[in-house]
């Protein structure tokens, strides 16, 4: 299929996009990142936009700098940017390793990290590792800028905490002090295919003792969620085996996947299960090597 007839402009400043969406805001506005997965979207007539504002021009969205100790990536900046990019792969490699699982190099050529975020698909990796990764998402709209911590950001299943005629415009992730280990995990029916489970684990360790550990999980909830009890099980203490069941059984008790064709309620924790003891497990190991 393909999608109902829709006006377009491609704007070069983000004032411009903002006019546009205020001044069209009767046809349902929409702004077009990378098209990989709103396209699809119009096509099958899931999506259909009166008027798409696209951002492909708007140079001020493909900044990728550090700012002291915060990593700064633009909207618009390509998921195989990041991917490449030296500056991230020091400053927040989980974020580079989470990319590899998401769909293949060619979609990430297209994809933009603000696109995968504003498009908030529960099972998406870049929000689980947003949340994990403490990042802030700064906005633009109508009544100014904000900035939204992404624990706040994603509110359901394809929904986020943008208003109508706001744009995300920027991500901040904060450097982390300390010795740490990071770790992306997640079980796919297919390798690029999205996961119905993933796992992004931060852990710091002081000596032979986690002094931190950040969890998240995708796929399991309408949201990416932090596995908070899991990450209270693991602190101040060495994370042995046994500790590391401990943090499993108590993350996965809070955890009730709704079932789908893919995957049961049953089979969707036990996968979570395999993929936090997987998760923490490679993190600590990389936070032990770094000490
Ligand atoms: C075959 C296939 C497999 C895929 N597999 C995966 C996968 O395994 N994991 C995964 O995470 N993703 C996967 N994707 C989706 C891919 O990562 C998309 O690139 C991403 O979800 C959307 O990014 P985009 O830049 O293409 O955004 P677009 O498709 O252009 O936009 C998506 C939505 O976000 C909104 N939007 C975009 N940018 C902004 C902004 N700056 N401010 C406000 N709203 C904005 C748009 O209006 C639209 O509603 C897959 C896609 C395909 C086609």
């Amino acid at each position: 299929m393909k999608p109902p007839p829709f006006r377009y402009a491609a704007p070069t400043s983000v004032e411009e996009v903002l006019d546009l969406l205020a001044a069209n805001a009767d046809a349902e506005p929409r702004v077009l990142a990378g098209g990989q997965s709103l396209v699809p979207l119009m096509n099958f007539r899931l999506a259909q936009p009166g008027f798409l504002v696209d951002l492909r021009l708007v140079e001020a969205l493909t900044t990728l700098r550090t700012e002291r100790d915060v990593l700064v990536i633009g909207a618009m900046v390509r998921q195989s940017a990041v991917e490449r990019s030296p500056e991230v792969a020091l400053a927040a490699p989980l974020l580079v390793e989470a990319l590899g699982y998401v769909a293949h190099p060619p979609i990430r050529n297209s994809g933009t990290v603000g696109g995968s975020l504003a498009h908030a698909d529960p099972s998406a990796e870049l929000p689980a590792v947003a949340l994990a990764l403490d990042a802030e998402l700064l906005t633009a709209g109508p009544s100014g800028t904000r900035t939204i911590p992404a624990a706040e950001f994603f509110r359901g299943p394809f929904t986020t905490a943008l208003e109508p005629g706001e744009i995300l415009t920027e991500v901040r992730i904060p450097r982390r002090e300390g010795v740490g280990g990071y770790a992306f995990v997640e079980f796919a029916r297919t390798h690029g295919n999205f996961a119905l489970v993933g796992v992004a684990a931060v852990i710091e360790m002081e000596k032979d003792i986690v002094t931190g550990a950040s969890i998240t999980l995708s796929g399991v909830a309408s949201t990416p969620v932090r596995a908070a009890a899991a990450e209270r099980a693991l602190a101040g203490t060495s994370a042995d085996a046994a500790t590391i069941e401990v943090a499993v059984d108590a993350a996965a008790d809070e955890l009730s996947p709704a079932g789908d064709l893919h995957g049961s309620t049953a089979t969707r924790t036990d996968i979570a299960r395999s993929c936090l003891r997987g998760g923490i497990q490679l993190a600590l190991s990389r936070a032990q090597d770094r000490r």
